[in-house]
């Protein structure tokens, strides 16, 4: 579906992060963990890149509005994203993908993300608790400092509210004395201490191409079947 979609809001979430709330047009269906194409439309600049990226849905189908969040690189695209003034346009074009959530409750879900790969675990999180299916859902968010953690407030309180939910925030590089989360990179050791039977899950993967890259040989280490792995590589970080 294409369409021309007005700014509500944009907030900073994280250091160097972004998210862009925009309004959903009517009759636009998507699955929890899909992507769309925005297009800036008569961008003040532009680059090699062009004026389209493709961004994750941070919220969830029965969430009224559609979110983006980005990390706020200084390319042309993401200058113009930043300084668009509330009640502006761009053009969207999607869904698109199959980053989903597996329809089996009684499989686990073990998602491995790194940065802001997390974008589509937010929505698939979300959808999961309000349609009270009942997956289990262990995320290990690996970032490089504590101030890298979007939507982590938010993912705290859930899992503390909901025993179906693991949240674990991973800092590779440097987290404060009083880090609750692990620390350094994710390795079988800590993957097998979140998820027990490494056998169960379906695996999802999201993130830089090198961090999906690396999670998928980990878990090809651990004997894990490459058919309970499903990965979205983030092209351009
Ligand atoms: C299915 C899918 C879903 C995605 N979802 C999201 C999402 O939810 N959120 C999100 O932020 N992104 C998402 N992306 C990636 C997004 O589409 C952009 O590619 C990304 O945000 C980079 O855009 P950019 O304007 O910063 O860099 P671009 O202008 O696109 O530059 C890309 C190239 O330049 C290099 N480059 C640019 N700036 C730098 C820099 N500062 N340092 C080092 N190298 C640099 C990159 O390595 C890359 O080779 C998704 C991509 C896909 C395919």
């Amino acid at each position: 579906m294409k369409s021309n979609v007005k700014l509500l809001k944009k907030e900073t979430i994280a250091r160097d992060t972004m998210a862009f709330s925009f309004e959903k047009p009517e009759n636009f269906e998507f699955r929890a963990g899909q992507f769309a194409d925005f297009t800036l439309i008569n961008p003040a600049e532009t680059d090699t890149e062009g004026d389209t990226r493709g961004f994750s849905l941070v919220h969830a189908p029965f969430e009224p509005n559609l979110v983006v969040a980005t990390r706020m690189r200084n390319t042309a695209y993401k200058r113009c994203l930043k300084n668009l003034p509330v009640g502006a346009g761009v053009a969207l074009d999607g869904p698109y993908g199959d980053f989903t959530l597996h329809k089996t409750q009684a499989t686990p879900a073990a998602f491995l993300i790194g940065g802001i790969g997390v974008t589509p675990v937010r929505s698939m999180i979300a959808q999961s608790l309000h349609d009270r299916t009942a997956h289990e859902i262990t995320l290990l968010h690996a970032c490089r400092t504590f101030e890298d953690f979007p939507f982590k407030a938010e993912f705290e309180q859930l899992a503390s509210k909901h025993r179906r939910i693991t949240y674990v925030p991973v800092a590779s590089e440097s987290a404060p004395d009083d880090w609750h989360g692990e620390r350094g990179r994710v390795d079988e050791a800590m993957v097998m201490k979140y998820v027990p039977d490494l056998n169960r899950p379906i695996y999802y993967l999201a993130g830089p191409e090198g961090m999906v890259k690396a999670m998928r040989e980990l878990l090809i280490r651990l004997n894990v079947n490459e058919d309970n792995i499903r990965t979205e590589e983030f092209a351009g970080y």
